[in-house]
């Protein structure tokens, strides 16, 4: 496929000390090579070349900016065509001048969000995986997210895909072959046969979706919601865990002086704190909001961190509340471990189990560490180090995989059943193509453009 040249700025528009306009398609070479003054010409310039020069003004012929210009031939750049990059380091408005003459040359327009990555795919450079993985990439908020995202930007999780789809693809041949030599004791086998090879794939694709929850909660962050009755030290936990562990986003848009988010990261794990008001019934309006948001948060939270007093007895309202969320994910803070101790732990025990339990005094900024352990153990049953960090973490891959999955199941429901295996055949293609939907194969055109309508310009 024949593309035009695109241009934009590919770093971000700020004051770096730096800036990039990206030139891609069959006329940057020779575009840019027109408005650049230097000792060689890139059109006669070597692949993968750097070059010191100047941007002139074509009408003025007067010097825009002192550049250097880095080329590279198609297929071997980013998105497989001719490639100019050319390193302004001037501010907002010098970046800006030279994109303006790159512009201005024939056949070249402006990029539109994320076409450069667009490019790769359609190139056939990258497939959607890694594409989809490349905003990840760019949005990821923590060391851990990024690592996640730059696996997947490399191919890891979509070797896994095609690997499964050969699978699949062994058992269309199969029935294929069946099809056209039908005998009695072949479909015997072929059931048989069908059978074992679905399983496999099925269980291959439920070893991937089991890593979807772990892999969310890195991409998103762990939804957490801070509960407990007024003054047991809710917002002094919330402010220790965003002063040990640099929030990244605080007070995010659209939250409430009763709910208020953080982001953080404890130990390579992205948590979205929420402290929400005191929880317990109320006549007054206005708290009643309040508690209203406090309940929706405990809903839609991943854990729960519920805080108590050591210094006090257990409540009422801790009892009705405990009964509702005993079953979530829910760790107990004792708080103010450094006051007497008030609390019957035994009936505390009743909702929670002991390893639920941590002792924390926000006073002497006691605990903390304990927290962060059970946190991961809670989350991370085989630990958060050793894994090989291929998360399919992506919603749509993991509608894709359910689906495969069915039309599996399908399959092998239906050699029970004694249905024609033309039939069969088909719920083996439907796996096929939703497997290949995951990396693009079978993605139609606006799913294409809804994808990389999410990037940002220049990329
Ligand atoms: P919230 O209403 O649950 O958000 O509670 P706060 O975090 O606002 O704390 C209520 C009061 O308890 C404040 O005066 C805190 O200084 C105090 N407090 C919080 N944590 C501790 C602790 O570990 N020990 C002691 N002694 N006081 C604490
Ligand atoms: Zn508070």
């Amino acid at each position: 496929m024949e593309h035009d040249t695109i241009a934009a700025i590919a770093t971000a528009i700020g004051e770096g000390g730096i800036a990039i306009i990206r030139v891609s398609g069959p006329h940057a070479i020779s575009g840019v090579d027109s408005i650049f003054r230097a000792r060689k010409r890139l059109i006669e310039a070597d692949s993968h070349t750097v070059h010191y020069g100047h941007i002139v003004d074509l009408a003025t012929n007067e010097t825009v900016e002192e550049v250097i210009v880095t080329l590279m031939r198609g297929p071997r750049s980013f998105t497989a065509e001719d490639v100019v990059e050319i390193n302004a380091h001037g501010g907002v408005i010098a970046v800006k001048k030279v994109l303006d003459q790159v512009l201005q040359l024939n056949d070249v327009r402006a990029a539109e969000p994320g076409e450069f990555t667009k490019r790769a795919f359609l190139n056939g450079r990258i497939d959607l995986m890694q594409a989809e993985a490349v905003i990840d990439l760019i949005r990821s908020k923590s060391d851990r997210a990024f690592t996640v995202a730059r696996k997947q930007a490399e191919g890891t999780l979509s070797n896994q895909i095609k690997a499964l789809r050969q699978t699949v693809i062994e058992l269309l041949a199969h029935i294929e072959v069946n099809i056209d030599y039908p005998e009695h004791d072949v479909e015997e086998m072929t059931s048989a046969y069908i059978r074992d090879q679905c399983q496999s794939a099925i269980e291959e694709i439920e070893r991937l979706l089991k890593t979807a929850n772990e892999g969310r909660i890195l991409r998103e962050g762990l939804v957490t919601a801070i509960v407990g009755r007024p003054n047991v030290g809710k917002s002094s936990l919330m402010n220790i865990l965003a002063q040990e562990n640099k929030a990244i986003v605080t007070d995010i848009p659209g939250t409430t002086r009763d709910v208020i988010e953080e982001f953080i990261t404890l130990n390579g794990i992205p948590l979205r704190l929420m402290d929400t008001a005191g929880i317990r019934e109320t006549s007054d309006i206005v708290e009643k909001i309040g508690v209203e948001r406090s309940r929706d948060a405990l809903q839609g939270a991943d854990l729960i961190l519920y805080v108590l007093n050591n210094n006090e007895s257990l409540q009422d309202d801790d009892r009705q509340l405990l009964e509702q969320i005993c079953d979530r994910a829910v760790i107990m803070i004792i708080n103010k471990t450094d006051l007497p101790a008030a609390l019957d732990l035994d009936e505390v025990k009743r909702y929670v189990s002991e390893e639920a339990i941590v002792k924390m005094s926000m006073l002497e900024q006691k605990g903390l560490t304990e927290l962060e352990r059970t946190i991961t153990d809670l989350f991370f049953s085989g630990g958060l180090e050793g894994g090989d960090l291929t998360y399919v973490s992506n919603a749509r891959h993991i509608a894709l995989l359910k689906r495969a999955k069915q039309s599996l199941l399908d399959a092998i429901q239906a050699t029970y059943a004694g249905i024609p295996i033309d039939v069969i055949q088909i719920d083996a293609r439907l796996a096929w193509e939703s497997l290949g939907e995951i990396l693009g194969d079978e993605a139609g055109d606006s799913l294409i453009d809804q994808i990389f309508s999410q990037f940002c310009l220049g990329k």
